[in-house]
């Protein structure tokens, strides 16, 4: 018998709208011995079945709903049905040869809590996150490949977050042959190569896609900062705009040989671009104490916020990076500045870069509010799928 999740008096609200996760301050009983991953009823105090979830015994989010019809059986039909039509919704993309890498499925955005699949050309990258994902493992890579075939299969299930779940990391090939050290992939106008056994999260920043492209757009003509620059990506599609110079800026030594790598490979003559290592609070003081100004500055950074006892120390990151920025801008220059942590809010963004505007003493306006791409999209009960925000502020001409 499936075992069961009776939550404590009232507790079944969150549910009641909707939303997936159950903590464990919510969880009354536990009946049954639901081993890591294994599927249980969620009920209410007085018993009342309100769907079916994976149990994560190490993890503070409990219970995850698959879903909220504890009718529906959760079994190797179910898991078709929901890649499948996670799949359907990116086919216009699949379709699209000007665009070859895609999320196909983004975890709770997709009613699927836990797996994350992108798509870099023929090679699918799959990153299991959760014990529930773990547990149907075997039943998520035959539903690959047998939905997608002709796509190799590779995980990079080597994320930390698998830790809070009691789960070892774990990447390499699942299915098909080994993949080449570099997979070429196009997004409009540019090319870029991905390393999907070593780069960042599944190899790209697939969400700033439409981001990159809005930047093409108003590149033209200028002097471009690309901070936090990772493969180059925001370079090489203000260069394709017609930027006449981006100075690209990252930490990481092995990540910015991969962008000149990537500079070249789209022909951009070597006189356009430059990439420096260093760390970016450090190099754009740097940069400001030798006069450098910029037309248009991309601020990138990783996330800064891992739980919220660390917000109020990220503020002052986010604050300190785009002051830096500001200072850096021409007047009537851009600034294109992003947060990816999801516990920071947008309007708290905002509020942050409003404060960076002032103590760098600029003017400035939003001209644009910006999210994460579209094959990353939001459930409307899971506002948390909600992370990455962007804008961007042209500061006001100073007469
Ligand atoms: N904008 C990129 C993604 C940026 S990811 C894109 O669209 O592809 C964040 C990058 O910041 C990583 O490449 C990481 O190496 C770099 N980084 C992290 N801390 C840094 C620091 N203090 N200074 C400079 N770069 C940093």
């Amino acid at each position: 018998m499936t075992a069961s999740v009776i939550l404590k008096p009232g507790r079944e609200k969150s549910l009641r709208r909707h939303h997936p996760w159950i903590f464990t301050g919510a969880i009354a009983q536990v009946s049954g011995h639901p081993q890591s991953g294994a599927t249980v009823v969620v009920r209410s105090a007085s018993g009342e079945p309100f769907g079916l979830g994976s149990y994560s015994p190490h993890s503070q989010i409990r219970v995850r709903l698959w879903t909220f019809n504890p009718q529906e059986a959760i079994d190797r039909s179910f898991w078709q049905g929901r890649l499948q039509q996670a799949i359907a919704a990116r086919n216009p993309l699949l379709q699209d040869s000007s665009q070859t890498a895609t999320r196909l499925v983004a975890a709770e955005s997709d009613r699927l809590p836990g797996l994350i699949v992108d798509r870099y050309d023929r090679t699918l990258v799959c990153q299991l996150l959760t014990a529930g994902a773990e547990f149907w493992r075997d039943t998520i890579m035959a539903s690959l490949v047998d939905l997608l075939p002709g796509y190799r299969l590779y995980e990079r299930s080597d994320s930390d977050v698998r830790a809070k779940e009691g789960l070892p990391l774990r990447s390499g090939l699942l299915y098909g042959d080994e993949p080449p050290d570099l997979i070429e992939i196009q997004e409009g106008p540019i090319r870029v190569q991905v390393d999907v056994r070593a780069g960042h999260k599944t190899g790209f920043y697939l969400d700033q896609r439409q981001n990159r492209a809005i930047i093409t757009t108003l590149a033209a003509q200028k002097r471009v900062l690309n901070c936090f620059s990772y493969t180059g990506g925001f370079s090489l599609a203000a260069l394709a705009g017609g930027a006449s110079h981006v100075l690209n800026l990252d930490s990481s030594t092995a990540i910015l040989k991969l962008s000149a790598q990537n500079h070249q490979l789209n022909g951009f003559a070597s006189d356009r671009y430059d990439h420096l290592e260093g760390d970016a609070f450090q190099v754009l003081r740097q940069l400001r104490e030798q006069g450098e100004q910029f037309d248009l500055i991309v601020l990138d950074p990783p996330k800064f916020v891992e739980s919220k006892a660390h917000l109020e120390r990220a503020a002052r990151g986010y604050k300190d990076i785009n002051r830096l920025a500001f200072l850096l801008l021409r007047s009537g220059g851009l600034l294109a500045t992003f947060s990816c942590s999801g516990l920071l809010e947008a309007d708290l963004f905002q509020k942050i870069v409003a404060d960076a505007a002032l103590d760098a003493q600029r003017e400035a306006q939003v001209l644009q509010r910006l999210g994460q791409a579209s094959d990353h999209p939001t459930l409307l009960s899971f506002p948390e799928g909600f992370y990455l925000k962007g804008l961007i502020c042209r500061v006001i001409p100073i007469p």
